[in-house]
């Protein structure tokens, strides 16, 4: 989806798109660029074809992400306009900008994190403006994410930011090469606190820290987003009225750790969940490490009114999780569900595991078949483990076989489809009350958006509204309702 009119002029740019892939908070660091363009000056165009800038805001987290963004930035390369500029940023841009630059000669730019899009680009942007009008020019399939990282603490990587009619060739690019610390210091200057438009939806996400200090197996986050910086309150604050949204989804490649960096007082988690839900209808939480979840916290989520745990579990195994460099195992975990469910008989669950990390056992995988079944959370993601160059995992003994973890996935996604399944079922003939995002789709508590189901409502509601629906059906993840 692209909009805005402008003409295509030669010269400075004019009128730019923006493609995002990956996760939220890739989606969020994506609003603020379309801020800072806009009160630059510039203006969002139609679509790809009429843009002076192609700007591809892109993911690394692990190689079939980085591959979709390549295969973005090639389609987009070929979408564009032969005088256009293509500007590539984001995580892949961060990590790898040296291949890329010298693997695309059709990349006119690479910005990595805090830098601008336009320097280069004949640029000389206008003076900036007052406050933004709306834009709509992010053309974004994103996926939901892996673990939040990237982060993902988990989730499934789905293709991306590019429309079908731009699909084009699949070029191989080697960006292979080992990650390392910052050469440079991560920048002051980060996407963080730059002006953000009004929601475009009755939704958004906004990013409370950046970075994570915790040093998990498989994870290079940490490596080129650097550590934990927490915004502070009033910034945090000033986002959400901003923004305007019915529903904000706070994210943070570990959330429950927010204002650790900061010291304690005021910048903790509670306070903060607890203030952005005095000023909108629904806070929701994304990715939330284990061993943070405590009884302050559960207790602060369930007050919003939007009883919704997304745990970043990864696995259940306690030798294994050791070796993943994480906190936990599956009776811990249990323990606390069951509690949360005492405690809010409505509360959702979503988690995220990875399958196949080196040594997995079979043994290993039994537990955790045996955890999803004993647990029923509403959602789950599973995730083949991918090498990351340069983290821990990547010097470990006992690679488990492709094909190996190809049969663990498939039978770990076959169980959890039944257990959504028969969930979504159980809500057949309740009531429910859901935010319409937009006519005839809705959300009760229990769906993040992008993510999870949906409820398909009657189309005579408004969006942004909050009605009562009764649920009439269920239909894998969706739910019909009148
Ligand atoms: S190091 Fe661990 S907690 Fe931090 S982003 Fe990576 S997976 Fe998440």
């Amino acid at each position: 989806m692209t909009t805005g009119p402008s003409a295509r002029t030669s010269g400075a740019p004019r009128s730019f798109v923006v493609h995002t892939l990956g996760c939220p908070k890739n989606q969020v660091d994506s609003d603020k660029l379309v801020g800072m363009l806009v009160a630059d000056g510039l203006s969002p165009a139609h679509d790809t074809a009429e843009a002076d800038m192609v700007v591809v805001n892109t993911c690394a987290f692990v190689e079939e992400a980085r591959q979709e963004s390549i295969d973005a930035i090639l389609a987009l390369a070929e979408a564009k306009a032969p005088d256009a500029s293509l500007v590539v940023t984001g995580c892949l841009a961060e990590r790898y900008g040296d291949e890329l630059a010298e693997a695309l000669p059709e990349v006119d730019r690479i910005a990595g994190f805090g830098m601008t899009l336009t320097a280069d680009l004949a640029a000389a942007a206008p003076s900036r403006r007052g406050a933004p009008p709306v834009p709509a020019a992010i053309s974004s399939r994103r996926s939901p994410d892996p673990d939040a990282v990237a982060a993902r603490h988990g989730r499934s990587a789905r293709p991306v930011a590019v429309e079908p009619r731009h699909a084009g060739p699949v070029r191989p690019v080697a960006v292979e090469a080992p990650i390392r610390r910052p050469a440079r210091p991560v920048p002051e200057f980060d996407l963080l606190n730059l002006p953000r438009p009004r929601s475009p939806r009755p939704w958004a996400y906004v990013k409370i820290a950046e970075g994570c200090d915790r040093a998990c197996g498989f994870c290079a986050i940490p490596s080129f987003r650097g550590p934990q910086r927490s915004r502070t309150v009033e910034q945090i604050l000033a986002e959400v009225e901003q923004l305007d949204a019915a529903e904000i989804v706070l994210v943070a490649q570990d959330l429950a750790s927010y204002g650790r960096d900061q010291g304690r007082g005021e910048r903790r988690i509670v306070p903060l969940v607890e203030a952005v839900s005095a000023r909108v209808s629904r806070t929701r939480l994304l990715y939330l490490y284990p061993s943070d979840l405590n009884d302050a916290l559960i207790d602060a989520i369930c007050a919003t009114g939007v009883p919704y745990f997304d745990l970043s579990l990864q696995h259940v195994s306690r030798p294994l999780l050791r070796r993943m460099r994480r906190w936990g195992d599956g009776e811990r975990f249990l323990a606390r569900i069951e509690a949360i469910r005492r405690r809010a008989p409505e509360a959702a669950f979503r988690s995220n595991f990875i399958v196949g990390y080196p040594g997995e056992t079979e043994d290993d995988h039994d537990r955790l078949l045996r955890f999803v079944e004993e647990a029923q959370l509403d959602w789950c993601g599973f995730f083949a483990y991918s090498e990351e160059a340069g983290t821990h995992s990547a010097t470990l003994a006992g690679k488990v076989d492709e094909a190996l973890r190809a049969e663990r996935l498939a039978e770990l996604g076959e169980m959890q489809d039944a257990i959504t399944a028969g969930r979504r079922d159980l809500l057949i003939g309740r009531r429910v009350e859901v935010l319409v995002d937009e006519p005839g789709v809705g959300r009760t508590h229990r769906e993040a958006p992008e993510i999870d189901g949906i409820v398909n409502v009657p189309t005579a509601l408004a969006a942004g509204t909050f009605a009562e629906v009764t649920v009439t059906a269920a239909a894998g993840c969706d739910l019909e309702a009148a």
